[in-house]
């Protein structure tokens, strides 16, 4: 992409109003507009972000057996009076509004309650099942406090799983290969050293559900993590108890702030009795279905991104999430041969399949350079006079501050 032609332009300061790290840097590199408080719009570069999270989330469902849907939004109050969490006594989040004939409807929040119904009209017998479905869709919640930028918005982009089994074995089989998947999920987007496989509480069902919590300065969370395994127990639970289940001493733990960018719950059949989801047996007996759930936040992923690498001078994208491979700078100015030096590499990179923001802008070095820093692409390749005089491109890590000379074939073969 030309940067000349992208709409959005850095900026020298986010809103006064924005206290949260990963929103300002977003707002300044012009990812991300702040409509109102824990309210963002995604722009051009945000969207290509949160994109490529989305894709190396839904590569790892589909692996699981998920099939993909997308439900509503707009939410029956019927269906959840079915579980008992209409009530905000219930579900202190929810935004609720009502159609013009007075009939109250809800935003949906999260999704158990809405598919176990659709389930119903699919599920009969044991041959049913297993099933496993899931989808990206916008939730609402009426988050009180939302000062975390996108790691806490109002409404936010989830990915929710929900499995349907017929026996407890079946899904503690799934419960496990599911939590091997966000192991890779979280690692591919770059955050796997930080992330830990954390024991929280577990409602109803279980003894414990089990979050993914990443080390970040900005989490809400508190977590006690043995960091030989890489697995903590959120500060709610911890206690002798749970100490003795998961097999540690109080001793050898060390307390980290977190944020919770996933979780997985066993749900039992804490809906699919609310909601006579039952199905048959091998011996025609009668059998509610054992569900459960697992849900990421995408948004809060890329604002947890944002928080652990950022430096001073801007973004740092780990290059499986980042919105474009290449950041090539020409320095032109009024130089034609230069320009047209630039231009050409740009056509023999996206030939070669490599995607690269083209900065053609007329504005000086230092400007394109400190662009370039705050919007944080992995390499920053320049040409100018000097460089074609030479021979080469000068590549740079945005991470590690390094300067290369390198050639355009190497180049090409170094970022394929
Ligand atoms: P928290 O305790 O942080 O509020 P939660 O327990 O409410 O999280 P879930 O309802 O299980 O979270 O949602 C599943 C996932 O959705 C979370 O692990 C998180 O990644 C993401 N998520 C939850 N709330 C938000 C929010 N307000 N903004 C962005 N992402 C969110
Ligand atoms: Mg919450």
């Amino acid at each position: 992409m030309r940067q000349s032609q992208l709409f959005t332009k850095t900026r020298k300061d986010a809103p006064k109003d924005e206290v949260s790290k990963n929103a300002e840097l977003l707002i300044r590199a012009g990812y991300i507009h702040k409509e109102m408080a824990g309210v963002y719009s995604f722009l051009p570069l945000g969207l290509r972000v949160l994109n490529n999270i989305v894709e190396i989330i839904r590569e790892e469902m589909n692996a699981l057996g998920g099939q993909e849907i997308s439900m509503t939004a707009l939410q029956n109050k019927e269906v959840w009076e079915k579980s008992g969490r209409w009530s905000d006594d219930v579900l202190d989040v929810w935004f609720k509004t009502e159609l013009k004939n007075k009939t109250e409807i809800g935003l949906g929040t999260t999704h158990e309650e809405p598919l176990t119904a659709i389930m119903q009209g699919f599920i009969k017998s044991y041959r049913d099942l297993p099933k496993y479905a899931y989808q990206f869709q916008t939730k609402f919640r009426n988050e009180t406090r939302a000062k975390s930028g996108i790691m806490r918005a109002r409404e936010f982009l989830m990915k929710d799983l929900y499995s349907f089994s017929r026996t407890q074995e079946q899904h503690d089989e799934f419960y496990q290969k599911a939590k091997e998947s966000y192991i890779r999920i979280f690692k591919t987007v770059g955050l796997g050293e930080k992330t830990f496989f954390t024991y929280a509480s577990g409602g109803s069902f279980s003894k414990y559900s089990h979050e993914f919590q990443t080390e970040c300065f900005a989490g809400e969370d508190l977590v006690y993590v043995d960091e030989k395994s890489k697995v903590a127990i959120n500060k709610e639970v911890l206690n002798e108890e749970v100490l003795k289940d998961v097999g540690f001493s109080r001793n050898d733990l060390v307390e980290k702030k977190t944020v919770e960018v996933g979780n997985i719950f066993n749900l039992g059949t804490r809906f699919s009795e609310a909601f006579g989801l039952n199905f048959l047996d091998e011996n025609g007996e009668k059998r509610p279905v054992i569900m459960g759930s697992y849900g990421i936040g995408p948004g809060r992923l890329m604002g947890t991104i944002v928080e652990v690498f950022a430096d001073d001078k801007g973004l740092v994208w780990p290059k499986n999430v980042a919105p474009f491979k290449l950041h090539l700078i020409s320095l032109a100015g009024e130089d034609e041969k230069v320009r047209g030096e630039a231009d050409a590499l740009y056509e023999k990179l996206a030939i070669a399949g490599i995607e690269s923001l083209y900065d053609d802008r007329d504005a000086r070095a230092g400007e394109k350079f400190a662009d370039a820093d705050l919007i944080g692409i992995p390499w920053r390749a320049v040409i100018s006079a000097k460089t074609i005089e030479k021979g080469i491109i000068e590549l740079k890590n945005r991470a590690t501050g390094e300067v290369s000379e390198i050639t355009t074939d190497d180049l090409i073969k170094k970022l394929k």
